[in-house]
């Protein structure tokens, strides 16, 4: 399909250049013409008028006309031949100037589809990674309730038990309906953000607040510091992100372990970090955590995490949107640090 596509486009560039440039020849090519016709026409009247005024212009007195003049009157057909000429050389022009415009446009053609087709593989690669999470699931609940409907006695205790598990199935799919469609909204333009002067200690707080019943249920301590500093910024967007960083550092923490949000502020910068004493990350696993459905086998081997790989990669559009940058540094068996770094707040950003 693409290279269909970059074919038409490159047809298109050449019908473009080939219009512009026949046009040109042709109007040169008449221009040229008339030059010639002109040319042929003041000679002759100006040789004919010499006549008039000169019987003797053939006298052995008179100078000859010139040797150019008579050229061209003894031959007629080479004026012809110039105009020829002249048409040929056109035709060549523009048969170069085809087989160049082809190739260059076909190049260029090339260069312009490229990041459309990026763009379209990673949109099919992410429709069937969604699709495949979402079968999962899918299946699961299908078979089981097909082996309740073929089994006859079934107690009451039977479907509480499938209706239970159907439940969690369900929560699943909606947890990843939410993380695709919270994903979707962070990929749209910038421009459709609100984004207002927010003080980053509210933020933190609404943060801490949602994922505190999990952290108590983990047993892990939530600890994070007032400060006064400000930045540019979406509040429900900056919210989302610290939700994720700090979901994940309880999720991926022993009962019994610390997480810590910390604030501080650079030359032009302010870095958010979440820390926690969990289990950390491979090395092999840190530069893919950041792409959609990706989970290091640690996480995929864990019951209880139950997340679909999006997570960091909701985080990561987030940040970029705020115009910043996501970081992590991790040590497997001692913690991980994710660190935020977001353009402080100056009258000129508001
Ligand atoms: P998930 O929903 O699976 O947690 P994320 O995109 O949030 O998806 O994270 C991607 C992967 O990064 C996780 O599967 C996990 O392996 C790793 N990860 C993220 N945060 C942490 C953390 N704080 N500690 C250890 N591993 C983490």
């Amino acid at each position: 399909m693409f290279k269909k596509a970059r074919l038409k486009l490159t047809a298109w560039y050449l019908l473009i250049i080939m219009s512009i440039s026949i046009t040109f020849s042709l109007v040169i090519a008449r221009a040229v013409s008339a030059e010639v016709d002109r040319f042929e026409r003041v000679q002759r009247i100006r040789i004919e008028n010499r006549l008039r005024d000169n019987d003797n212009f053939f006298s052995p007195n008179t100078p000859p006309p010139p040797t150019q003049f008579r050229i061209i009157f003894e031959n007629p057909e080479l004026l012809a031949e110039t105009k020829r000429r002249v048409f040929v050389m056109l035709g060549l022009i523009n048969a170069g100037i085809f087989l160049v415009a082809g190739g260059l446009g076909y190049m260029l053609a090339g260069r312009t589809l490229r990041p459309i087709q990026i763009m379209m593989d990673e949109q099919n690669r992410f429709i069937s990674d969604a699709s495949h999470e979402l079968r999962t699931p899918l299946t699961s609940l299908k078979s089981a309730f097909e082996v309740y409907l073929r089994s006859k006695d079934n107690t009451l205790k039977e479907a509480k038990t499938l209706i239970g598990e159907s439940v969690e199935e369900v929560n699943k799919l909606q947890l990843l309906s939410d993380s695709l469609l919270q994903l979707a909204q962070y990929q749209k333009p910038n421009g459709q953000m609100r984004f207002e002067n927010i003080r980053l200690s509210e933020v933190v707080r609404d943060a801490v607040r949602k994922i505190k019943p999990v952290a108590m249920q983990k047993q892990v301590a939530l600890g994070y510091g007032e400060s006064e500093l400000r930045v540019n910024g979406n509040r429900f967007g900056l919210t989302d992100l610290l939700v994720i960083l700090l979901d994940n550092a309880v999720k991926y923490s022993p009962s019994g372990a610390k997480v810590e949000v910390t604030a501080k502020k650079t030359d032009h910068h302010v870095l958010v970090s979440v820390k926690d004493e969990g289990i950390g990350i491979a090395r092999e696993d840190m530069k893919h955590i950041f792409s959609r459905f990706y989970r290091a086998d640690s996480a995929r081997s864990r019951k209880d995490t139950g997340g679909y790989g999006l997570g960091l990669a909701i985080a990561k559009k987030i940040a970029e949107t705020h115009g910043g940058t996501i970081e992590v540094k991790s040590t497997p068996g001692k913690g991980s640090e994710f660190t935020v770094r977001l353009p402080l707040f100056s009258r000129n950003s508001a």
